[in-house]
């Protein structure tokens, strides 16, 4: 069966219902793959945005905030369905607006209806707490949904962050509003027209498309929001934190990385090598938690450089359906990612390739490994947001800690080696929110708690503590007689 994506209008959701933005204004999308606008969306401005937000205040206090917890989770399990009937569409839909190879959209798809699943079926299981006081007294500690919450998605795995962040808040109770990426958001418009059909009430999810000094700064700022959830730049997400400071709001910041990885020379090079090239070129290396720099004990350099030449070297980027690489998100992206592989001052060790077929116009930049890269080289410290590996070599195992943990970042580790004394003592040395042991998952993880330190943000989504975050505490003190 054939499954040609459908393109939604260009219109946000607000309270239920499909609105052009108040100005009339609409936005073109551009194809990756050519270059060439092939949609549009609304261009919003703040009354939109205010307008979502009143939307999902009256669901917070109406029908929405009146579901059970129970009822919340049914609804989800509900649109997780919903997600994978229609999985192969949204997959299609996805690749024709983001880019990215099929297989990464249909991983994606995957990825969403999973993060409905687990938080639907997570929305009844975190309780309150009994808390033993003086006699005479009951103290409970009440979990309680924020309110309205704002949620700002990059443009990377838009449907990804969508579920695992809309997905926790809804579990809680909240009411959501959306602000997607204007590089990419068509599918996020699509779920949410599925969320309508699968039975959720209206205003419980909103989504307001536009540019993010527009759109996504009104709803940071708007006094109206209870707590902001955002995933992006360590730039826009230091302004998100100054926003809900002057609102006194908590938020989540979820930022970008310099993850390494790091091989032992007692390593299983033949696991580590694909794991490591896979880590770097998936998603086009516009991954936030992307390996992007290798850590090599000297003693294995030659021969783990020599494997992940020959790896990389066999990269093409292209526009097929088995491609492993296809275009970056933007010229922009590309742009940039090329002036980091011009500007490098390290040596080449590999290159791939752009396919033959690939449109002139599209957004291809072949993979790059370079090294021995400086370890304080902006190769090394800076986030390129591209297929670029940087290969850094090492003696000790205290100058890997040094050079792993001395970026400003701190999301993801990757440790190699059969050493368990040292696997165990790497994982504790390592100043970030996640740590790999002979393996590195790029992004994966529904059910695991990701997050970072410093310039790669604080709080955590995924996994179960999600809904913490997207919770408060509340204590109330019963005196009897
Ligand atoms: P970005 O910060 O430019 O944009 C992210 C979102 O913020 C978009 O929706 C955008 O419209 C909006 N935005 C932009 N300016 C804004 C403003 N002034 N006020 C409010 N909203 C604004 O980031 P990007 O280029 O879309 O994404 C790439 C970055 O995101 C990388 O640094 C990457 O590492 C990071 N990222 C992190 C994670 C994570 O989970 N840690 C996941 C994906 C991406």
């Amino acid at each position: 069966m054939q499954h040609a994506p459908t393109l939604p209008p260009a219109r946000n959701l607000i309270g239920g219902g499909w609105r052009p933005a108040a100005s009339g204004r609409e936005m073109p999308m551009i194809s990756p793959i050519d270059g060439r606008p092939f949609a549009a969306i609304a261009d919003s401005g703040p009354e939109d945005v205010d307008a979502a937000i009143r939307a999902a205040r009256a669901a917070f206090e109406g029908d929405w905030g009146r579901l059970t917890a129970a009822e919340r989770g049914r609804l989800m399990l509900r649109l997780a369905q919903r997600i994978e009937a229609e999985a192969e569409a949204l997959a299609r839909l996805e690749t024709r607006d983001n880019g990215k190879p099929i297989a990464q959209s249909r991983a994606d798809m995957a990825a969403l209806a999973r993060y409905f699943e687990y938080y639907g079926g997570a929305a009844d299981k975190l309780h309150g707490e009994v808390i033993p006081f003086l006699n005479g007294y009951d103290v409970m500690a009440l979990r309680e949904p924020h309110g309205v919450t704002g949620h700002i998605i990059p443009w990377n795995y838009p449907v990804q962050i969508f579920g695992r962040s809309v997905g926790a808040a809804l579990a809680m109770g909240n009411a959501t509003v959306t602000k997607p990426a204007e590089d990419a958001c068509l599918t996020i418009l699509r779920i949410g027209e599925l969320a309508g059909e699968a039975g959720f009430p209206a205003g419980a999810i909103n989504i307001v498309t536009g540019r993010g000094a527009v759109a996504g700064q009104a709803l940071a700022e708007h006094p109206g929001v209870d707590f902001i959830s955002f995933t992006g730049s360590p730039e826009v997400g230091q302004a998100i934190q100054i926003a809900a400071a002057r609102n006194h709001i908590p938020c989540t910041l979820e930022l970008g990385g310099k993850s390494p990885q790091i091989v032992f020379h007692d390593a299983d090079l033949e696991a580590a090598a694909p794991v490591i090239v896979n880590a770097i070129v998936q998603n086009g290396g516009q991954t936030c938690s992307a390996g992007s720099r290798v850590l090599i004990q000297r003693g294995i350099w030659e021969r783990l450089t020599a494997m992940l030449a020959e790896r990389f070297g066999a990269v093409v980027a292209g526009p097929a359906e088995g491609a492993l690489l296809g275009p970056l998100i933007s010229a922009r992206q590309k742009a940039r990612v090329e002036r980091y592989i011009a500007e490098a001052a390290a040596p080449l060790i590999a290159r791939g390739t752009v396919a033959r077929d690939a449109p002139s116009a599209g957004f291809y930049v072949a993979p790059a490994l370079f090294g021995p890269v400086d370890p304080a080289s902006p190769l090394a410290q800076e986030e390129i947001f591209g297929p670029v590996l940087a290969a850094i070599p090492f003696d000790t195992e205290a100058e890997a800690v040094a050079i792993a943990n001395g970026t400003e970042y701190g999301l993801v580790a990757g440790i190699w080696t059969r050493d368990g004394d040292r696997q165990a003592r790497m994982a504790r040395a390592m100043r970030c929110g996640q740590v790999f042991i002979n393996g590195y998952g790029a992004g994966g993880g529904i059910e695991l708690p990701f997050g970072g330190v410093r310039k790669s943000g604080h709080g955590r989504e995924k996994g179960f503590v999600a809904l913490y975050e997207f919770s408060r505490l509340k204590t109330v003190v019963h005196r009897f007689a």
